[in-house]
C-alpha cells in the first residue's frame, strides 16, 4: 500500500459539493488502504476576494496582515473537507500549516519552506485517519504566520510528500494534465503523458500555470514523482519525471508557454564600465524584485542601454527604483518602459541535439508579421518578448510550425 499526497486545488474545492466529491475519492483511495495526506487550496476566488477586502483599506497593506488574512481561505476547506470525510465514516484530522509546524523563513507572501515536522502526521496515518493540511501556509520561527506566494499549496504538497517519503505527489486540479500549451489559446493543444523535471519549470515558469515552479523545483530535487490528473474526470493525467534514457526520440519541442504578465525597463545611456550592471540590478533586487531576462547592448561612446523585464505587478516600484538608480548613475536619458508585452517560449529536452530550432521559430513569427522586441535561450528554450497584443497568434503559429498539436485536429 501506498502513502499518497493528494493535492486539490481552489476549482475543485470551489464549493460544498466538489468538497463531498473530493472526499469521496479520498475516501476511495483509504478504503484500498492507502494512507493519504489532502493538501487543499482555498475554494476558488477566496484568495482573491480576501485581497480585494484588504485593498477596499489600503492599497498596500503590511505584508505580515495581509498573510494573517489570506491563510484563512485555507483554513475553511481543511475543516470542510474532514468534515466531510468524517461524515462517509472515514477519520481524518485537519491542521492549519503552523498545527503541523510548517517552518518557513519570515518573507510574509513568499515565504520559503524550511523544515516540517512530519511527527504529527505520522502518529495520524498509523491511527488510520487521513490528514488534511492547510496549503499555501506555514509559520516563522517567532509564531508569525506566513505564505508561499500565489499557488503556494502544490509547494506544500510537494514539501509534505518530500519530508514523508511519499510515494507519489499527486496534484489534482481542473485540467486533466498538462498540455503542450494552453488548450484555451490552442484548440488541438494535446495532453502530455509525460515531462521532464526540467521542461516543467520552464513551462511553469513561463507561464503554464498547471502547477507552481517552486512545487516542480522541489520534486525535482528531492525527486518526489509529480502527478498532475483532472479532479473531475478519470485518467492517468501527466507524469512529472526525470529524463528517460530508453526513449531514443524525444520531441524537439514539447510546449509552448507564455506569459502575459510581463513589463519590461529600459535605462539607456548608462556609462559603460565595470560594475553598472550591478549597480542598476542590486537596487532591484534589494526591493525583493524578481528580474527575468537581462539585456545590455553593445556599448558605443563609452555608454549602453540596459534593459529587463520584471513581474507586471512590479513595474511601477522597479520604475520607481530605477529613476532613482539613473539619478545616482548620472544616465544621460531618462528610464522607459513599457507593461504591455508578453513572453513566449518553446521549450523540450531534444533541442540540445538538433540544429535549427530557433530558425524555425523566428520563420513562424515573422510569417504573422510579429516584431521580435527581446530574445533569451537556454539549452532547452527560447524565449521571446513581443507585444502582448500578438501573444495569441503567436502562440498559434508557434504550436502549429512545430507540430504539436492532435493529429485530426490540425489534419497531419
Ligand atoms: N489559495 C492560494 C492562491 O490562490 C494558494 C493556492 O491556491 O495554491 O494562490
Ligand atoms: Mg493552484
Amino acid at each position: 500500500m501506498a502513502l499518497l499526497v493528494q493535492k486539490f486545488g481552489g476549482t475543485s474545492v470551489g464549493t460544498t459539493e466538489r468538497i463531498e466529491a473530493v472526499a469521496d475519492k479520498v475516501c476511495r483511495f483509504r478504503k484500498e488502504g492507502h494512507d493519504i495526506v489532502v493538501v487543499v487550496s482555498a475554494m476558488s476566488g477566496e484568495t482573491n476576494r480576501l485581497i480585494g477586502l484588504a485593498q477596499n483599506i489600503m492599497e498596500e497593506p503590511t505584508p505580515r496582515e495581509m498573510d494573517v488574512l489570506v491563510s484563512t481561505g485555507e483554513q475553511v476547506t481543511i475543516a470542510l473537507l474532514s468534515m466531510a470525510l468524517q461524515k462517509r465514516g472515514c477519520e481524518a484530522r485537519s491542521y492549519t500549516g503552523s498545527q503541523v509546524r510548517i517552518l518557513t523563513d519570515s518573507t510574509h507572501t513568499k515565504a520559503r519552506i524550511r523544515q516540517i515536522d512530519e511527527q504529527r502526521m505520522r502518529e495520524d496515518l498509523t491511527a488510520g485517519r487521513v490528514v488534511v493540511v492547510a496549503g499555501f501556509q506555514g509559520t516563522d520561527e517567532h509564531g508569525n504566520i506566513t505564505t508561499l506566494g500565489r499557488g503556494g499549496s502544490d509547494t506544500t504538497a510537494v514539501a509534505l510528500a518530500a519530508a514523508l517519503k511519499a510515494d507519489e505527489c499527486q496534484i489534482y486540479t481542473d485540467v486533466d494534465g498538462v498540455y503542450t500549451t494552453d488548450p484555451r489559446v490552442v484548440d488541438s493543444a494535446r495532453r502530455l503523458d509525460q515531462i521532464t523535471f526540467e521542461e516543467m519549470i520552464e513551462m511553469a515558469s513561463l507561464g503554464s500555470k498547471v502547477l507552481q515552479i517552486r512545487s516542480v523545483e522541489f520534486a525535482g530535487k528531492y525527486n518526489v514523482p509529480l502527478r498532475v490528473l483532472s479532479s473531475f474526470q478519470d485518467g492517468g493525467g501527466t507524469l512529472i519525471t526525470f529524463e528517460d534514457e530508453s526513449v531514443m526520440e524525444q520531441p524537439v519541442v514539447s510546449g509552448i508557454a507564455f506569459n502575459r504578465d510581463e513589463a519590461k525597463l529600459t535605462i539607456s545611456g548608462v556609462p559603460d564600465t565595470p560594475g553598472s550592471a550591478l549597480n542598476i540590478l542590486k537596487p532591484i533586487s534589494d526591493a525583493n524584485i524578481e528580474v527575468d531576462m537581462i539585456v545590455q547592448n553593445v556599448g558605443a561612446d563609452n555608454h549602453t542601454d540596459f534593459t529587463f523585464t520584471v513581474h507586471r505587478s512590479d513595474y511601477k516600484r522597479a520604475k520607481e527604483v530605477l529613476d532613482q538608480v539613473a539619478r545616482d548613475l548620472g544616465a544621460r536619458e531618462e528610464v522607459s518602459g513599457d507593461n504591455k508585452i508578453a513572453k513566449v517560449s518553446i521549450v523540450g529536452v531534444g533541442m540540445r541535439s538538433h540544429a535549427g530550432v530557433a530558425t524555425t521559430m523566428f520563420e513562424a513569427l515573422s510569417r504573422e508579421g510579429i516584431n521580435i522586441q527581446m530574445i533569451s535561450t537556454s539549452e532547452i528554450k527560447i524565449s521571446v518578448v513581443i507585444a502582448e497584443k500578438y501573444l495569441e497568434l503567436a502562440v498559434r503559429a508557434l504550436h502549429s510550425a512545430f507540430e504539436l498539436g492532435e493529429p485530426d485536429a490540425e489534419g497531419q
